[in-house]
Order: structure tokens, then C-alpha cells, then sequence
């Protein structure tokens, strides 16, 4: 354990992060913020969820000069959500030593930009896009920043950002402090890092390192047209507070959300295709537990901070191992418990083993829950909330009546008449899902690197009856992700971010 005193910052740091309730450093934290006190270039890789925001936040912070009145510190994120959040975080770590940080990006008045920057901000969290504008306009002058942050770097280089990059780079002295962090760590990265870093240290958290400790895993073999009935029966039983279900493409995500409200669950979906503020008011309503089920892709929820999550369901397993990872870290945050279930059809199963492999963990195998289960889950719900309500004693108003009905009726009779009204019996309304084919059981290296494996052109894409994919890698305009341009008009069916091309051949198999 390393606590961050011990890490050599400033009283006014270890106020705001004491202030934060950080008790320890992550070890992605651990490793990064004394190399970055000493200014050297480095790349930082850990997973979703590790902390990486306050292990450059801090040396970053702590770097800042209070006396000046000018940006010295930038840090580019993909998404605007993600700058959003990392101003947020920036702030907090800044508080008591007074240090602005100000997010701007696309989508916002630029007006209202323009007039927030000239209250001299020391720390500007931008989108590639919207910064570049502001230093066109000169409304942005980067002369006098002496460090600089790449975050989620692997998202911003496959949103084709690395031009931006470069252009908005040539604003900032060549001396200074360059630090990229990334939750995975594609050959383009090194690229990238041998471009605009000096002597680079590779600080990297390990797979094994990572916080699956206290997550029970769980899957379930079922085929495809159980899923759904599975997945219910499973949410019965379990009752989440909060819980993510992720399928693999924009259409499944649309199709689950409808169905889950349906059955009488509320659920959002998320996925790339969304306009902005869409988006935003389903994270908004999901973080205030207006709805209990975000229903999301993998590049939807991709890198933000959802806290609270108490259950994952893997309704189609990730592509990679790596996603998995990410996946599953969405819960047992901060010292909690978590659970996580993924669900794989017979051919997956080596998917699953790979999956193993890698986290070093047994994933246990469950039997798909009955009606009878989800049914037993149900009423503990209903009988917890009635002992609740005896707990508060506060029903002066119908004991009256309740000793009227006993008068007539025998007290177990109206006992189980009332936790039957209480108990959201199982729906059986009729789902119609479109199929998703299984992941092709063709043995995947364990490590393979989904990042280069995406642009690979083409692909073996045979399956059953399959023809071959002509299809090449991502071009600019095929960006998935709407968060730069708007909504882009892609098909629905299609994976939201195509980690494969063999996926695209199917999806494109289905679309037709
Ligand atoms: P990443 O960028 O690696 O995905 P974040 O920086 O978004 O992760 O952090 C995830 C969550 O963990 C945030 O809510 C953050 O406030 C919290 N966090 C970060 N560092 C610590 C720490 N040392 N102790 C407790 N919580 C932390
Ligand atoms: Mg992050």
C-alpha cells in the first residue's frame, strides 16, 4: 500500500485529495506521479477505472505556478464527456491550492468558451477539435504551457485525431512535459509517443494487476433466444441498485432497452450513434438512479467514470479479453463488491477460456435461473421492503383496518394477498430480438491486440454460407463515435466500434 504522502506533494494536494476520500494510491498512481514530479516524458497504461486521471492530475497540479495567469497546462481527451469529466476531477484536485482547470469542446457556445478563457484558466481540458478552433481564432495561446496530457490516447488516435494532435502541438514549446495515458497500448501509440515525446518511459499497470479481486464472475451457457428470459430471471433474482448490460452492436443495445421496458425494467440505451444530448441526459439520469439499467456498447461506455454499478451482465461476451476487463471494472469500485455474468452461447466457450487466461480467474458456470428462482428473488424483494416499513413503525392510520380485516380473514392468508401485491411477478411478455451470430471460435492469441487486429483489412470472414469481406479498415468519415461530429447514419446493426473487420462481415451479412 502507498499512501501519497509518501509520494512527495504539496500540503495543499494532500488536502484536496484527502478531501476527495482517496486513502491510497492506485498502482497506476503509485507508479506514475514520482516520475512525473520529476518531468520526465511517459506513457501511462492501465485499465478503465484505475485512477489514471488523478496520476497525471496530480504531478500536473502540482506543477502549476498559482502567480500566472497563463495556460500552462493542456490536456486533450476524445469525447466530450471525457473532458467534462477529467475538468471535473482536475478541479477537485486543484481546490485548495486554487487551480482553474476549464473543459471546452464541441457542442458548447464558443462564445461562452472565448469568455471562460479569458479568466485565465491554468489548465485547459479540450477535444482536439474544439481546440484547434480556439487557437485559430486565437482566442487560445499555447506559448507558455510547459505540460502536456494525452488521455485515453488509444481512443483518440482510432477517432482519427492524430493530425489534430500534431497541429495542435506545433502551438506548444518543443520544451516541454509530455505525458499520454491510455488503457491500451496499440503500436500506434509508440508511434505517436516517438513523435512528440522525448526518452519515454513505458509505466504500465498489468492485466493481472488489475482489480478484478473483488468482482465475482460468473457465466451462463445459453443460446441465443434464452438470453433474454435469462437475463430477466437473473435481474429478479439479483435485484440490482445499478446495473450495465452491454451488447455488442448499436442495434442490440436499441432492441434490449425496448424490451427490458417492456418487461417493466427501467432502462436506457447508450451507443455511439446517439446525438450528444441524448447521451448525456441517459448518463445524467442513470448516475441519479432515475433508471436501474444503462444498457450500453463497449465504446459508449468507454472510459467513464460510472460509480455505484453493482451488477454487469455480459449479454453477448466482448470481442477481447481486454474488453472484458473494462467491461467487468465498471463495478466493485472503491472497496465494493461487485458482480459481473456473461453470457455465451456453446461456440463461445473458448472466448470465455481465453478471457480466463488472461485475468488469471476462474469465471464459475451457473445454471440458467428458473422461473421459480426469479420468482423466490422477487418476493425477498418484496418481503424486505415490507419489514422496511414495519421497521419504521409509522402506519398508525391502518392498523385500524388491519384489525378489521383479521376479524374476518386468517392473518396468513392476508399476509401472503399482501406480499403477492408487493411482488413484481415475472413477465412473460413476448421479446422479439434479432440474433446476434457468435463470435467466430477461431483461437485468438491471448494477447492479441485488438487495436491492430482492427485494422487489418478483410479478415477470414468465413462462417456458415459466409462470403468473403471486402471491406477495408476505418476511414475518417466511417468514425463510429458521434461525440466529434454529430450522429453519424451508420446501420444500425452494425458493431459500435468495429474491433474486427470479421464482425463487420457478419453484421453486413445480417443487413442485408
Ligand atoms: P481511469 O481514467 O483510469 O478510467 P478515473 O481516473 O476515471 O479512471 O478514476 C476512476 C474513479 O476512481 C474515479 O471516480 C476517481 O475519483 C476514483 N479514484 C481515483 N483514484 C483513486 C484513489 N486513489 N482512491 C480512491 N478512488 C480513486
Ligand atoms: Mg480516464
Amino acid at each position: 500500500m502507498t499512501t501519497f504522502q509518501e509520494l512527495g506533494l504539496s500540503p495543499e494536494l494532500l488536502q484536496s485529495i484527502n478531501n476527495m476520500g482517496f486513502e491510497e494510491a492506485t498502482p497506476i498512481q503509485r507508479d506514475t506521479i514520482p516520475t512525473a514530479l520529476k518531468g520526465t516524458d511517459l506513457i501511462g497504461q492501465a485499465q478503465t477505472g484505475t485512477g489514471k486521471t488523478a496520476a497525471f492530475g496530480i504531478p500536473l497540479i502540482q506543477k502549476m505556478d498559482t502567480k500566472s495567469k497563463l495556460v500552462q497546462g493542456i490536456v486533450l481527451a476524445p469525447t466530450r464527456e471525457l473532458a467534462v469529466q477529467v475538468a471535473e476531477e482536475l478541479n477537485k484536485i486543484g481546490q485548495f491550492k486554487g487551480i482553474k482547470t476549464l473543459p471546452i469542446y464541441g457542442g458548447q457556445s464558443i462564445v461562452r468558451q472565448i469568455k471562460a478563457l479569458k479568466n485565465g484558466p491554468h489548465i485547459i481540458v479540450g477535444t482536439p477539435g474544439r481546440v484547434q478552433d480556439h487557437i485559430n481564432r486565437k482566442t487560445l495561446k499555447l506559448e507558455s504551457v510547459h505540460t502536456v496530457v494525452l488521455d485515453e490516447a488509444d481512443e483518440m488516435l482510432n477517432m482519427g485525431f492524430v493530425e489534430d494532435i500534431e497541429k495542435i502541438l506545433e502551438n506548444v514549446p518543443t520544451e516541454r512535459h509530455t505525458m499520454l495515458f491510455s488503457a491500451t497500448m496499440p503500436k500506434q501509440i509508440q508511434n505517436l509517443a516517438a513523435k512528440f515525446m522525448k526518452d519515454v518511459l513505458i509505466i504500465k499497470v498489468k492485466a493481472s494487476e488489475m482489480t478484478v479481486r473483488s468482482i465475482e464472475q460468473e457465466y451462463v451457457e445459453v443460446k441465443e433466444r434464452q438470453k433474454f428470459d435469462a437475463l430477466c430471471r437473473l435481474m429478479d433474482i439479483h435485484s440490482p441498485e445499478l446495473a450495465i448490460v452491454f451488447g455488442r452492436t448499436k442495434r442490440r443495445v436499441d432492441e434490449l432497452s425496448e424490451a427490458l421496458n417492456k418487461r417493466g425494467y427501467s432502462a436506457e440505451g447508450i451507443h455511439g450513434d446517439l446525438p450528444q444530448a441524448k447521451r448525456d441526459k441517459v448518463l445524467r439520469a442513470f448516475k441519479n438512479n432515475t433508471i436501474e439499467v444503462l444498457v450500453a456498447t463497449d465504446v459508449a461506455a468507454r472510459g467513464l467514470d460510472i460509480s455505484g454499478v453493482s451488477h454487469v451482465y455480459n449479454f453477448d461476451i466482448p470481442q477481447d479479453p481486454e474488453s472484458y476487463v473494462h467491461r467487468i471494472g465498471r463495478t466493485g469500485r472503491a472497496g465494493k463488491t461487485g458482480y459481473a455474468v456473461t453470457f455465451i452461447t456453446p461456440r463461445e466457450i473458448d472466448h470465455l477460456h481465453t478471457i480466463e487466461k488472461i485475468t488469471k480467474r476462474k469465471i464459475e458456470k451457473r445454471a440458467i435461473p428458473s422461473v421459480s428462482e426469479a420468482m423466490e428473488g422477487q418476493q425477498q424483494m418484496a418481503l424486505e421492503k415490507l419489514m422496511e416499513v414495519v421497521q419504521e413503525d409509522a402506519f398508525g392510520g391502518y392498523k385500524q383496518t388491519a384489525v378489521e380485516l383479521l376479524e374476518d380473514n386468517d392473518s396468513v392468508t392476508l399476509l401472503a394477498a399482501a406480499l403477492k401485491l408487493l411482488t413484481k411477478e415475472p413477465d412473460t411478455t413476448p421479446i422479439n430480438l434479432t440474433d446476434e451470430p457468435p463470435l467466430s471460435s477461431k483461437k485468438r492469441r491471448p494477447n492479441s491486440n485488438r487495436f491492430s487486429d482492427r485494422r487489418r483489412s478483410g479478415g477470414t470472414g468465413k462462417r456458415e454460407g459466409g462470403r468473403d469481406n471486402r471491406r477495408t479498415g476505418y476511414s475518417r468519415g466511417d468514425r463510429p463515435n458521434s461525440s466529434r461530429d454529430g450522429a453519424s447514419n451508420r446501420s444500425a446493426g452494425r458493431p459500435d466500434q468495429s474491433f474486427r473487420s470479421q464482425k463487420r462481415v457478419r453484421e453486413d451479412h445480417k443487413n442485408r
